[in-house]
């Protein structure tokens, strides 16, 4: 479960996230305020959106 730390919504990091990528790089952030909660290499995270 992922917590976003300025509006409180929650959802496993696979569900209600928004996902951007940008170079080597993916970004969730939270689909209610657009606060980016988590950036991680892109190798990394294919195994969790993908
Ligand atoms: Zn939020």
């Amino acid at each position: 479960m992922l917590y976003c730390y300025n509006c409180g919504f929650e959802s496993p990091i696979d569900k209600a996230w928004h996902v951007y990528a940008h170079g080597e790089y993916v970004d969730s952030t939270c689909p209610e305020c657009a606060t980016t909660i988590d950036s991680r290499p892109r190798k990394e995270a294919k195994s969790l959106y993908t």
